[in-house]
């Protein structure tokens, strides 16, 4: 039979890593190859967590980066090809030939099942890939597959094909009460029973029976599942949210990530707040928020620093409508963290809240699941 390979990409982010501990605790038996795409501008503190991850998993995380050959760190290499101009997220250069490229070549033309740490509590999809040999699965959620794989499976054409293999379903096991899941399936949509409730009732009936009921759809296709003897992931009815991920981190001795941990911060040598990063990639990246450039500032200066070096050299800024240079004048300084205090105020932030969840949750969900999750 052929062989499907598991995949786990690592991005940094907590996410990433507490599905990597899940699945290492709860399906020991799938040989998973962990994987990062290392942009060579990750904070330190992104690489201990892979290093400290590695010896929880026992296993390698293998390091993909792009443009390997060269003897620049792929950013850079790649800042060079497109002209010094700096990545934003209209044209996101990075995330396709840092991330994505090195990925697929990783991958090549095997069948790969790939796991993707996007919670229970959210609502996207994160990165389907366009190759056919890819399939990614979601095991933070109830639903576990992609946007694609249910479009095809509740499709209105293959309601009887659900039916005979419902039918195969209970003549292996009779202990099953088929009628009130038959009776959701067979519901047709229309304006006011939508795919995602039709979707959300089914699994709400019997999140295996549904599971079951997928997988052996896709026995019929060239999905790379068809291709698998063994799917652990079809009897799963785990649903995960934020807390859940913060609490596999802190019980498997892993812990958050350090750039989670707020920071006081002062204004007019006063201290007044806490802030902290929301989430992994590069230091630099445009898609963090102003506070986030400001810790950067008074918590990594040197990187600061060197993010500057890219704006002066592009023809435009991280963030577009200001320099860092301008961001860094004291005045302006003062006015984004009077700003971000007012939104802690305004979200009724608690002091005492680990880790700002509460305001920077908010924006969690932007930007490049490649990246962040
Ligand atoms: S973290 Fe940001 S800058 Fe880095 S590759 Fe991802 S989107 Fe681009």
């Amino acid at each position: 039979m052929t062989k499907v390979r598991h995949v786990l990409g690592i991005s940094g982010g907590k996410d990433s890593a507490a599905l990597a501990i899940y699945m290492h605790q709860k399906y020991p038996e799938l040989d998973i190859e962990y994987y990062t795409c290392d942009t060579g501008k990750e904070l330190d503190e992104t690489y201990q967590l892979i290093e400290n991850l590695e010896i929880y998993l026992g296993k390698k995380i293998k390091r993909l980066r792009a443009a390997e050959e060269s003897t620049e760190d792929p950013f850079d290499h790649f800042l060079e090809i497109y002209g010094n101009f700096i990545p934003f997220a209209s044209a996101r250069w990075c995330t396709k030939s840092l991330k994505l490229e090195p990925f697929e070549n990783f991958i090549g033309d095997d069948l790969v099942v790939s796991y993707v740490g996007i919670r229970g509590d959210e609502n996207r999809e994160g990165y389907i890939s366009q190759k056919t040999n890819i399939q990614s699965i979601f095991p933070f959620r109830l639903n576990i597959w992609s946007e694609d794989v249910i479009q095809k499976v509740l499709a209105e054409n293959n309601l009887e094909n659900l039916t005979q293999i419902l039918q195969e379903i209970n003549s292996q096991n009779n202990n099953l009460n088929l009628k009130p899941f038959t009776n959701v399936l067979l519901r047709k949509k229309n304006n006011n029973f939508s795919q995602d409730q039709k979707l959300a009732q089914l699994l709400g009936v019997d999140t295996k029976l549904f599971n079951q009921l997928v997988l052996n759809y896709l026995k019929q296709t060239n999905y790379p599942l068809a291709y698998d003897n063994h799917f652990p992931l079809a009897t799963n009815d785990d649903n995960l949210v934020r807390s859940d991920i913060f609490q596999l981190l802190e019980d498997s001795g892993i812990g958050i990530p350090r750039y989670y941990e707020p920071v006081d911060f002062e204004i007019n040598g006063q201290s007044v707040g806490q802030y902290a990063r929301s989430r992994s990639g590069c230091y630099f990246c445009f898609y963090q928020q102003k506070i986030e450039w400001v810790w950067l500032y008074e918590q990594h200066p040197d990187l600061f620093k060197k993010a500057m070096k890219y704006e002066e050299k592009s023809t435009r800024s991280w963030n577009g409508d200001e320099t860092l240079a301008e961001m860094i004048a004291p005045e302006r300084i003062q006015s984004i963290k009077e700003e971000y205090l007012k939104r802690l105020r305004r979200k009724n932030y608690n002091k005492k809240s680990a880790l700002l969840l509460d305001v920077l949750h908010d924006t969690e969900e932007e930007g490049c699941a490649s990246c962040f999750i």
